[in-house]
């Protein structure tokens, strides 16, 4: 992987709604591809710009995916450096460490006359959704496997089968505003909320320990104007994490029926949910266990990804990129030689195709 290179793409404030910096970035990897030879289409919805590369009558037998937009950081952040074989700087993991690595093994598929059956994507709105993004071009794109090379999150590194899917709500209280002194006049909508919290908790686990189960948190709770008021409304927020599509669906039917609160979807997602018995599956496997020199295993993560979006088209997919810590947090880097092992992995794989 060219260092260089992915401290170019690390320069670049992708953050969400600066398109601007967006297309600078995709026309950098454009260039980039280019100059190899291969041909990259760039699609614009919504004002998010997609590159599309090597992609012939929408369709290509192996799709490697990752997206350019990064989550807020501080301006330093955009500023990368290397230390002790980690590149530092927002993105660096999460994952323009492994859009790098895509570009790497494209153009040494081209060198080495193998790339005709290998495509690759970026998008731009993958901390957003997807919507714009992946969404749109999974439902245009004809693949037989797809991967993302969103990074690893921990040393161990693993084939990632499943992730979880995601069912966000709002919670509103509705009541009627009266003076502090006087509560009997009105109607507390906080009361009302903290009523029905404990009910939308108890639908998923509460574990505190990482667990392949449903979880949920509570993430923001919002009410009253001061200490003198009755509030007449109040709010929270929950972000569901499901292992099963279908829980979704029974979790609004119960949310639906907690008195004194109205639940309305926010966000919904589908899981990754790839049979592990899946031969690319093995196959990936099996060529990372020879990079690393061990065994690599599959695995779930809780997190979700891009890639889903194929899933829900049947297409078996996975998660693989190099190992990264401090994603969306400060002080965020990609473990360089990782980089260099996950390059391999994939040019080996692409043998298949
Ligand atoms: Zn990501």
């Amino acid at each position: 992987m060219d260092v260089d290179f992915l401290k170019k793409l690390v320069e670049f404030e992708t953050t969400a709604g600066n398109f601007r910096e967006m297309s600078e970035c995709v026309q950098l990897c454009r260039d980039e591809l280019g100059k190899s030879g291969l041909k990259c289409a760039v699609s614009v919805k919504n004002g998010v710009p997609s590159l599309v590369c090597n992609v012939k009558n929408n369709s290509s037998e192996l799709l490697l995916t990752g997206h350019l937009d990064v989550i807020e950081g501080k301006k330093g952040q955009f500023k990368p450096y290397v230390e002790g074989g980690k590149l530092f700087g927002r993105g660096a993991a999460d994952m323009k460490g492994g859009c790098a690595v895509a570009v790497s093994v494209m153009k040494k598929l081209v060198e080495e006359n193998r790339a005709d059956n290998v495509g690759l994507v970026f998008t731009c709105d993958e901390e957003t959704g997807g919507h714009s993004g992946m969404e749109y071009i999974a439902s245009r794109i004809k693949t037989k496997f797809a991967t993302t090379l969103e990074p690893q999150s921990n040393r161990d590194t693993s084939v990632i089968v499943k992730h979880k899917g995601l069912l966000w709500v709002k919670l509103v209280a509705e009541g009627k505003a009266a003076h502090g002194s006087k509560p009997w006049l009105g109607e507390n909508a906080a009361e009302k909320l903290i009523a029905a919290l404990p009910k939308a908790l108890s639908l998923a686990s509460a574990s505190k320990k990482p667990v392949w189960a449903n979880t949920v948190n509570l993430g923001t709770i919002n009410a009253g104007l001061s200490a003198n008021r009755v509030p007449d409304e109040a709010s929270a927020t929950l972000d569901y994490r499901l292992v099963r599509d279908s829980d979704a669906g029974r979790i609004k039917k119960r949310l639906a029926k907690i008195r004194g609160v109205k639940a309305t979807v926010i966000q919904e997602s589908r899981m990754l949910g790839t049979d592990s018995r899946n031969h690319f599956v093995k196959k990936f496997a099996k060529v990372a266990s020879s990079v690393w020199g061990r065994k690599i295993g599959v695995a779930n993560e809780t997190y979700f990804t891009d890639v889903r979006w194929f899933c829900e088209k049947k297409v078996p997919a996975i998660v693989f990129g190099p190992y990264g810590e401090n994603i969306h947090a400060d002080d965020e880097w990609v473990d360089l030689s990782s980089c260099g092992k996950v390059e391999e992995a994939y040019l080996k794989f692409a043998e298949l195709f």
